[in-house]
């Protein structure tokens, strides 16, 4: 998928869902705008879901879909929460070595990436961390950071399939203007094919995303646009049933599943991802 977008120029919105609400809304956005799709899911959320359920409710919603969603395990530490999607049988992990020293980091994500291969699980490499921490897992601040020379050996050593680079952005709500690097997508892409993956997307401009794509990012991850779209919309629902003392879930999940639906289609808008499913 993300090496298809490469190709044409546009990039895969991944996003991360919380729940079956905010999995069938996002993949209404994409059925309704024929993109593909990733959907993306936290640690935090696999562990409080339980991954046999997180895995069959995918499968369901997934199959009704005429656009193609892939399920993607979005920064995992954690060798054991990796093995255990992968077994599975979810798309794709991004095995997060970014608390590891280099040579811990090689070594790991390329013990990951055999294990995820022989199953047929893609793997998104991070060795470098993406500042902000995201349901509980990273750092404010950057650990570690090596040239993209560096990043292009490793992974070509390690034949891990997707790059997660920093790249300027963080996770979160941006509180002031972050410096972005598509300078540095460009120096990367040169020196390696593997899709480079865009993380901290909310708050960026369609201006930022272009730059960004056209420099060779080929998925962008989504997360804070899809929790502030799902609270705010649950918190005017509210706010209504309270003043009208009227207090009916399905008419609070419908509000959320749609308020949901256009934040998503808005980045597949930006992503320029709409009609190349
Ligand atoms: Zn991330």
């Amino acid at each position: 998928m993300t090496r298809d977008a490469r190709a044409r120029g546009f990039a895969v919105p991944a996003v991360n869902i919380l729940d079956d609400l905010s999995l069938r809304a996002v993949i209404a956005a994409a059925v309704r705008a024929r993109s593909p799709l990733i959907v993306q899911v936290s640690v935090k959320t696999v562990r409080s879901v339980g991954t046999d359920l997180m895995t069959t409710t995918f499968q369901s919603a997934a199959e009704r879909a005429d656009v193609p969603v892939a399920l993607h395990l979005d920064h995992c530490p954690d060798r054991a929460v990796i093995s255990d999607v992968v077994r599975a049988g979810w798309s794709s992990v991004l095995f997060d070595a970014s608390d590891r020293s280099l040579d811990d980091a090689e070594r790991e994500t390329a013990e990951v990436v055999a294990e995820a291969h022989a199953r047929g699980v893609d793997v998104e490499s991070e060795i470098e961390n993406i500042v902000g921490v995201e349901d509980g897992v990273g750092s404010d601040v950057a650990l570690h950071s090596y040239d993209v020379a560096t990043l292009a050996a490793v992974a070509e050593r390690t034949g891990v399939d997707l790059l997660a680079p920093q790249l300027g952005t963080a996770h979160g709500e941006y509180k002031a203007r972050p410096v972005l690097r598509p300078d540095r997508v460009r120096e990367l892409a040169a020196l390696s094919d593997r899709p480079i993956v865009l993380h901290g997307g909310t708050g960026l401009s369609r201006e930022d995303f272009r730059s960004f794509i056209e420099a060779g990012v080929a998925k962008i991850n989504i997360s804070t646009a899809v929790k502030v779209a799902y609270m705010r919309s649950a918190e005017t629902h509210l706010a209504g049933a309270r003043a009208r003392d009227k207090w009916d879930p399905p008419s609070m999940f419908r509000d959320i599943s749609d308020a949901v639906t256009s934040a998503i289609a808005e980045c597949i808008d930006e992503f320029g991802s709409a009609g190349r499913a």
